[in-house]
């Protein structure tokens, strides 16, 4: 089992990336293998009694990747592909997100190997119940944090915080984030990732002087944050000629209407059937459409060696995370066309909102969605400012500006707590 994991392409990827930065930072031995390695990795069984009586046992996982600097956060995803290794990898990235950020924060991920779309209302919820009672002893306010990923949302997360509150003998909405306004939800999470992720992809065609008005985008996944990412990029004025969801992608060139894609995917759970003078394509076809930018926002490993050198775009932002492999990474840090938003800064607007949400929470003290979103910004474009000033300074690839201070950050943390005993 420990060798399955540690084979994971998404964790190799994730600790590749790890070794060349550490490499850059000269990160010693010791501290090395310290800011690596996950601090605990749990399966769990999950038994759920399904609609028609049987119980199906599906396997749950959280990984908390370190505790040094406060509790661990980060998402619960639900999908058929779940692995230990995936998991792994998604709590480094998000160690190195949340410090990059300045959040005071650990990186966590935790995931269920089933498909959420062939499960009942019911069935979701019984399943949701049991993996929370399973990770009662791991979890809390102050030891780790979920919120919402692929797959799950904030009917979850209700889920969760009420079967915790029982578990604990009275309310404890601090125990999620992500969750809805009425339960102590903050104002601006649901759209917060794509609204950071909007918000960097118009500051860079700023930087880069190119204007919103007729941008070219296209956006793979167009759940959550896809959706989000491609109705802001379209108030502010961008064309967004392709998307894709599970089911395939659709490319208009004059541009799609994106409330009447959101209010389709609400009523038929996918962008299947959509049609509105636009011709449908294929996930990969869609990933190589001439464009302004493109935004991956589904899966890991979705750029790879086969398809990085058809990639048209002129600034890729990764809202997914780990969209890119590490043999498409090297080819992308060689082309000059493309401006990267690496995945730990391009969607870090959700987690920073998490970390509102959860502040808002321990003072029972809550705030306007403007707000909120001014504070996001604020945070997001000192995040991005830094990531621009050390790729510049030290000539580096925005990936490894943005991990490298990510990973710095732990590794001084870890060095100056000492080591136990
Ligand atoms: P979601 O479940 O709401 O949406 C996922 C979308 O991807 C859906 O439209 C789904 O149909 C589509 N999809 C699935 N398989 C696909 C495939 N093979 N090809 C094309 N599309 C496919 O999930 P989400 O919350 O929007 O998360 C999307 C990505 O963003 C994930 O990588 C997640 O880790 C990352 N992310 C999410 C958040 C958040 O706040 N939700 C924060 C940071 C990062």
């Amino acid at each position: 089992m420990l060798d399955e994991f540690m084979q994971s392409p998404a964790y190799v990827m994730a600790c590749q990336q790890f070794d060349r930065v550490a490499d850059i930072l000269d990160i010693g031995q010791s501290e090395r293998i310290r800011t690596k390695m996950p601090k605990r990795a749990m399966i769990v069984s999950v038994p759920t009694r399904m609609d028609d009586g049987h119980t199906e046992m599906f396997t749950g996982y959280r990984v908390q990747h370190h505790l040094s600097v406060g509790p661990t956060k980060g998402g619960l995803r639900y999908h058929p592909d779940v692995t230990l290794g995936e998991v792994a990898a998604l709590a480094m990235w998000m160690s190195w997100k949340c410090s990059l950020c300045g959040l005071p924060y650990g990186g966590a991920k935790g995931g269920v190997t089933c498909d959420p779309r062939k499960m009942s209302r019911g069935e979701l919820e019984r399943m949701t119940r049991r993996f929370t009672q399973e990770m009662i002893p791991f979890i809390g306010p102050h030891v780790d944090v979920m919120a919402p990923d692929l797959g799950t949302n904030e009917q979850i997360m209700a889920w969760m915080m009420d079967t915790y509150s029982m578990h604990e003998g009275n309310p404890v909405p601090q125990i999620v984030t992500g969750k809805p306004v009425a339960l102590g939800g903050s104002a601006g999470r649901k759209e917060a990732t794509g609204r950071g992720v909007a918000y960097l992809v118009n500051r860079t065609l700023d930087n880069l002087n190119m204007k919103s008005e007729g941008t070219r985008v296209v956006v793979q996944g167009f759940g959550n944050v896809g959706s989000i990412t491609a109705q802001q990029l379209h108030r502010f004025g961008a064309r967004i000629i392709g998307v894709s969801d599970y089911t395939g992608g659709i490319h208009n060139p004059q541009g799609l209407d994106v409330n009447k894609l959101i209010d389709h995917t609400t009523r038929h759970g996918s962008l299947e059937g959509f049609v509105d003078g636009c011709e449908t394509i294929t996930n990969d076809e869609l990933l190589q459409l001439e464009c302004e930018v493109l935004i991956p926002a589904a899966l890991e490993r979705q750029i790879t060696e086969k398809n990085v050198g058809k990639i048209r775009c002129r600034v890729l932002a990764e809202a997914a995370n780990g969209p890119t492999t590490i043999e498409a990474d090297s080819v992308l840090r060689q082309r000059d066309d493309i401006f990267l938003i690496p995945d730990v800064l391009c969607n870090a607007g959700g987690v920073i909102v998490s970390y509102f949400e959860w502040v808002q929470d321990l003072q029972s003290f809550f705030w306007t969605e403007a707000e909120v979103n001014d504070k996001l910004y604020r945070q997001l474009e000192l995040a991005y400012q830094q990531v621009l000033q050390m790729a510049k300074k030290q000539k580096l690839y925005m990936r490894d500006a943005a991990l490298a201070l990510g990973i710095s950050k732990i590794a001084q943390a870890k060095q100056v707590r000492g080591l136990f005993p």
